[in-house]
């Protein structure tokens, strides 16, 4: 607004400057003339000017002062002035000190130019010579010019304002909706998204907020799945003590019998046990970035693990083969790392054929470390490779139950992996065997081996 107001003046001055820097110099050139002419007078007097003005071509002026070198009026063609006063102009001061001198000013609908030159005669300043031109004509088009000007500048502060407003009203609709919608999110409907048209910021927020929803809604379904999963898996094992209980309870049964059922009921329990422990550790990992990281060498940690396993794996007669000398150092969660290595060779040795061998290599590929776990065991099929890392899922559901599995073994792994910047990925043959391959980023540095 402030803009526009500032241009209408603008404009107004600057035509004006335009027209009077034209009419100075048409002014002047009179004033010199006549100055001229008065200047070779033998006698400045009122007689001799007004004799001499009467002769000369007539000026075209609404005033014509003729003042000598003291700013005394000897001509004044103004109807009822008085000769013989002192009329001491702006302009004519300027001319007595030997300037020209001209001004102009709308007064009264007309636009008033005012023009002084200094009367010079034998090198000296004898007096000056004043005209004055009012130029109604040029007031009203000056005056019709602002006035177009003003009404222009106010369409336009109309225009602006009206525009302004319209946005304002669209904008706060928008975050109006913006709002509503977060209310309906937070009352728990995630599939509910906004609708935001435009390429501006707020069509920016609505498709940020619609992608937050949509992260919301896919952990929402990732958190029922899990509770339907998980009361699904506990399930089974429940079904079966009280199956088992009841039989103990319904049938007269030797005591052979009811110390087998009872030994059932503990083997069930122990499962409880054991997924109830997974699942915590499930929802540990899941989604959450790793804690105290320490830069540790993976070798040690290993070992650690095949002495836990090495009787079991005596138990299934599986040879376990250590490759650990081409160890480098990483940064991770020792628990994690230990987690990891744990579940891999505790599957290997699971999942593997009586007589088979189980190889757990350390080795460098490029900027990563590499943890393999190598087994001779049955292999996993291709169509369920892509599912193993999922939760509760086996390849063989009667097998894994009956080697204790839960199905939440590979997606712990897979989780402790990746929340230390970490991938894992298998290769299977059915019959052959499977590697699981984990890949950390190598930290290269001078530690010592913890
Ligand atoms: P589980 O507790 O059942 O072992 P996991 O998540 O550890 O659960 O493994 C998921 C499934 O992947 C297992 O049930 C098994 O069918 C398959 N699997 C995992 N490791 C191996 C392996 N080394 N060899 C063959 N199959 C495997």
């Amino acid at each position: 607004m402030a803009v526009l107001i500032f241009l209408n003046f603008y404009c107004s001055d600057i035509s004006q400057r335009l027209f009077y820097r034209s009419k100075e110099s048409a002014m002047l050139e009179k004033c010199q003339l006549a100055a001229a002419e008065i200047g070779s007078l033998d006698v400045l007097s009122s007689s001799t000017v007004a004799a001499l003005i009467e002769q000369m071509d007539p000026l075209t002026a609404t005033r014509l002062v003729v003042t000598d070198q003291d700013g005394i009026t000897v001509y004044d063609d103004l109807e009822g002035s008085e000769l013989g006063g002192y009329c001491l102009l702006p302009e004519i001061v300027s001319a007595l000190e030997c300037r020209d001198a001209f001004s102009w000013q709308y007064h009264a609908g007309a636009m008033q130019s005012k023009c002084a030159t200094p009367i010079i005669s034998y090198g000296s300043v004898i007096g000056c010579v004043y005209m004055m031109e009012s130029d109604p004509d040029q007031g009203a088009l000056i005056q019709s010019l602002q006035t177009n000007i003003l009404a222009i500048t106010l369409v336009l502060e109309i225009i602006v304002t009206l525009f302004s407003l319209g946005y304002a009203l669209v904008s706060s609709l928008r975050f109006r909706r913006i709002f509503a919608s977060m209310r309906i999110i937070r009352k728990g409907d995630y599939s509910h998204k906004v609708v935001m048209r435009g390429h501006d910021e707020l069509a920016a927020l609505g498709t940020e907020f619609n992608q937050l929803t949509d992260k919301l809604q896919e952990s929402e379904n990732k958190r029922s799945q899990f509770v339907s999963d998980a009361s699904h898996e506990l399930k089974t094992p429940l079904a079966a003590i009280k199956l088992l209980t009841d039989s103990i309870l319904q049938n007269d049964m030797d005591e052979q019998t009811v110390r087998e059922f009872v030994g059932d009921i503990g083997a069930e329990a122990d499962r409880l046990n054991r997924m109830s422990q997974k699942l915590l550790t499930l929802s540990h990992t899941e989604g959450q970035r790793g804690g105290d990281c320490e830069i540790v060498y993976m070798a040690p940690t290993v070992e650690r693990v095949a002495r836990m396993l090495r009787t079991i794996a005596q138990e299934h007669r599986i040879e376990l083969v250590l490759d650990l000398a081409d160890d480098s150092p990483i940064l991770i969660l020792e628990d994690d790392l230990y987690q990891i290595a744990f579940n891999l060779v505790e599957n290997g040795i699971k999942y593997n054929v009586p007589g088979g061998r189980l190889r757990i290599t350390l080795r460098r590929e490029g900027e990563n470390a590499l943890l393999e776990v190598a087994d001779t065991g049955m292999g996993i099929p291709p169509e369920a490779l892509e599912h193993i890392f999922e939760r509760f899922y086996r390849v063989d559901k009667a097998r894994s139950r009956k080697s204790g599995g839960s199905g939440l073994g590979l997606a712990i792994v897979k989780n402790m992996v990746e929340r230390n910047q970490g991938t894992i990925r298998v290769e299977s043959e059915v019959g052959k065997g499977t590697t699981f391959i984990v890949a950390f980023p190598a930290f290269d540095t001078e530690v010592d081996r913890v």
